[in-house]
């Protein structure tokens, strides 16, 4: 059998919308730039982390594994130009996933800050490459050094059970992971997400606060407050489709069909409706927002939204007569 016979058959998707994509990356695989004033950024295309150079030392938000030794690079690169001191004190992290912290350990010694359930869910995952914060909080934490403000803040579960708010208010910035990809659709299921109401009402909350710039761990470029409306949309018009879906499909035909083997007619019914709530979505946003057309992650995400509305909100339950 040859290369070409065993190759999976890969499908193609529309190009990706110019401006869901950011700046070209170094040599070395990062691109570094100043988000406001003390404050700068860093992709490699895919992720995301932030730090403040100060007069005191460096203070890093997040440290993804895919981004890893170019963090050090990135902030050698800045703090050299800023003249400022390269070394890094604090290690603030968003949440526990590994995704986004996996490079912690890198910098050794430095006072973690987190969510008190993140020193949980990492004492719990007893990972050597992300060590559990040492400075916690349960609602509020404010972060001061070198004359620099950061506010933390937690609003319950929504992505993870500990992803937090950090906010910038001196350099009009919002960083939020896992909630908004600026430019694309969420992956998988919301992101992965573990509590579907919280995740849809972050977006909400984010909006609140005053802010400019917006960091969300993911893809290539910074956000802005029109990229959040539009994720907003993108999940509302899902919502309404899955109302809808919810209100029209008739699940006798599955039952019926598949008689004794219950969980045959509950996919089949669960598949449609899912289906049915998609496909509007997928065709609005095509070209809109990157990645719309990959049929997985609409309608995965389709389907979570979709369990939310029956299992959180009671939508189209019946009580047996
Ligand atoms: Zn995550």
């Amino acid at each position: 059998m040859s290369a070409r016979d065993s190759a999976p058959a890969l499908p193609d998707y529309v190009p990706v919308p110019e401006s869901a994509l950011g700046p070209e990356l170094n040599a070395n695989g990062y691109f570094v730039d100043r988000v406001q004033d003390n404050l700068f950024w860093v992709t490699d295309g895919t992720y995301q982390a932030a730090f403040l150079a100060t007069t005191d030392g460096v203070v890093l938000f997040d440290a993804p594994p895919t981004i890893g030794h170019n963090l050090r690079r990135a902030v050698d690169e800045i703090t050299a130009a800023e003249d400022l001191p390269n070394k890094v004190t604090h290690l603030v992290y968003s949440h526990h996933h590994a995704d986004h912290a996996g490079a912690s350990y890198l910098f050794g010694d430095v006072i973690r800050i987190g969510h008190a359930e993140t020193q949980r869910l990492l004492r719990r995952d007893n990972d050597r490459a992300r060590p559990a914060p040492d400075v916690i909080f349960d609602e509020n934490y404010t972060l001061e050094v070198g004359g620099s403000r950061v506010e933390l803040a937690y609003h319950g579960p929504n992505h993870s059970p500990d992803n937090i708010y950090v906010q910038f208010p001196d350099h009009d910035t919002m960083m939020q992971i896992d909630i908004v990809n600026i430019g694309w659709v969420p992956i998988y299921n919301l992101n992965l997400s573990e509590d579907v109401p919280g995740y849809l009402d972050a977006p909400d909350r984010a909006m609140e606060y005053s802010w400019t710039h917006y960091l969300s761990g993911h893809l290539g470029r910074i956000g802005t407050r029109e990229d959040v409306v539009l994720h907003q949309q993108y999940i509302a018009d899902i919502v309404d489709s899955a109302h809808a879906a919810l209100g029209s499909v008739d699940p006798t035909p599955y039952f019926v069909r598949y008689g004794e083997n219950a969980w045959a007619g509950v996919a089949g019914y669960l598949d449609a409706v899912t289906d049915q709530a998609a496909a509007p979505i997928i065709a609005k946003y095509t070209g809109v927002l990157a990645a719309a057309d990959i049929p997985a992650l609409t309608t995965t995400t389709t389907f979570s939204i979709l369990q939310s509305i029956r299992l959180d909100l009671g939508g189209g339950s019946q009580v047996h007569p």
